[in-house]
């Protein structure tokens, strides 16, 4: 604990990872631990470790602010259940990370804690949304840290860190007490220095909870450390994810990770999965949409930061000063834009055929998997490229949301993900780290962590 603390304190003014540290009671749990371990027990397997939040999980300790100026002072009365079971299991939560905006970005830009810095490159970001537990970890502030994944933004920030980020399945996770962006994408997981550290951040928060409706009635996969034999294994890399990183940035690094993994023994197949090439448009419909509803709630009344009324303003004006002080540019884009799709004329036409698109998606996946013989996982770039300078996209949302391509197919379809260190990719000359995105079949997360054990084993292509 006091190892991570000193390296917070060393780095963090300048990485800007942490939105707050709670060091004093740290400390004290952390002896409260080696007390309990020198009389010969413990708590559960992560006792005394110390874990990094993402600031849009909800902690007793501290603030929960989404990064925003409308929960302003909010204080969470409650911990989110993956935060209960982290305590259960003796795990220390050291302090809470920067993100976008209610999650809402790629590069962890977006927050009115500023912007959080690229450990291996100040100048450029971390990836986003999570990319204050990706920096944290990424900066060896923590072993171990939160963050949450609605299209990407666990694995796009590992990709950018050069560390393992793990999705898991949709619904093996509690969402409650996770601040809702878009609910039916949404999943909370672990990032880490490796796959056997995200396996057992995962298998500490993962099992049902009556109070997410979400919550996967089922026992959580074992995810102890079996490693897979490449050797016995299909991968499937789809045809439109090749043709996307054709002459980018990412096509030479995603090569040589393919070359490296079939000289393991390992079988790669191409597969055919059309609606690759309309997922971020789909993504970028349903995720709006769910969110412009889950973010009604924040009115100035009942959380964070209310505007100040003149003489004879009423109620209308409260709701929309609060919200228009209170949003960001980038929320206040996807309220209107998520409004906009669902409202009566625009539904059928935006809405319903995103869902469609999404079904689709999600049937060609299924396929992949179950066809004879079928792929045991599925494989492709974690990101179109590696982590880009502070600035450079922020005057371009298109460009900033292209970034998910590869990783909105994982909530879309509900599947588990993980991105993996796989090189570098070039870029102007500076050499950035490049992930490589495994996916399977839903629940399969116990395969999902053992293929992963094997490529690690390989190193680095
Ligand atoms: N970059 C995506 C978005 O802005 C994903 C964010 C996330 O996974 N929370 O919506």
């Amino acid at each position: 604990m006091r190892a991570c603390l000193e390296r917070i304190e060393e780095r963090n003014a300048d990485l800007n990872a942490f939105t707050q540290v709670f060091a004093e009671p740290a400390l004290s749990h952390a002896s409260d631990a080696d007390a309990r371990q020198g009389a010969g027990e413990t708590r559960g397997p992560l006792d005394g470790v110390p874990v990094a939040i993402k600031d849009n999980i909800c902690t007793i300790s501290g603030l929960t602010t989404c990064g925003s100026r409308i929960l302003e002072g909010y204080a969470s009365p409650f911990d989110a259940g993956a935060i209960e079971r982290l305590h259960r299991a003796g795990a220390i939560v050291i302090g809470k990370t920067n993100l976008d905006e209610f999650a809402m970005g790629s590069s962890c830009e977006r927050s009115i804690h500023g912007p959080t810095r690229n450990p291996l490159d100040p100048d450029r970001v971390p990836g986003g949304s999570s990319g204050g537990s990706a920096c944290a970890v990424g900066a060896n502030m923590v072993p171990g840290a939160l963050g949450s994944d609605t299209g990407g933004s666990i694995r796009q920030p590992a990709s950018f860190c050069g560390i393992t980020g793990y999705k898991p399945t949709y619904g093996l996770v509690s969402r409650w007490g996770l601040v809702a962006y878009a609910s039916s994408l949404d999943q909370i997981g672990p990032l880490a220095r490796s796959v056997d550290d995200c396996a057992l951040l995962a298998s500490v928060i993962m099992g049902f909870d009556d109070r997410d409706s979400t919550s996967a009635r089922r026992d959580p996969p074992a995810l102890d450390g079996t490693r897979a034999e490449l050797s016995d294994l299909r991968f499937g890399v789809p045809l439109q994810a090749r043709s996307a990183i054709e002459g980018t940035k990412a096509q030479e690094p995603f090569e040589r990770a393919l070359k490296h993994i079939r000289s393991a023994g390992a079988t790669i197949v191409d597969v055919d999965i059309p609606e690759l090439e309309h997922a971020v448009s789909a993504y970028y419909i349903v995720a709006p949409a769910e969110a412009s509803s889950n973010l009604a709630r924040f009115d100035g009344i009942r959380y964070g930061r209310r505007a100040a009324l003149g003489p004879g303003e009423g109620l209308e004006t409260l709701y929309a000063r609060s919200r228009s002080e209170g949003f960001g540019d980038e929320v206040q884009r996807r309220i209107m834009l998520g409004t906009y799709v669902l409202s009566a004329g625009y539904y059928d036409a935006y809405y319903l055929s995103a869902l469609r698109a999404r079904r689709l998606l999600k049937n060609h996946l299924d396929e992949a998997f179950a066809a004879r013989p079928g792929c045991d996982a599925i494989l492709t770039p974690t990101t179109p490229g590696g982590a880009f300078p502070i600035g450079a996209l922020l005057g371009d949302p298109l460009a900033m949301y292209a970034e998910d391509l590869f990783t909105v197919i994982a909530n879309l379809a509900g599947l588990p993900a993980i991105s993996l260190p796989a090189g570098e990719c070039d870029d102007g000359g500076a050499r950035m780290p490049q992930g490589i995105q495994l996916m399977t079949p839903a629940f399969a997360d116990d395969r999902l962590l053992s293929i992963s054990r094997a490529i690690e084993a390989l190193g680095p292509p």
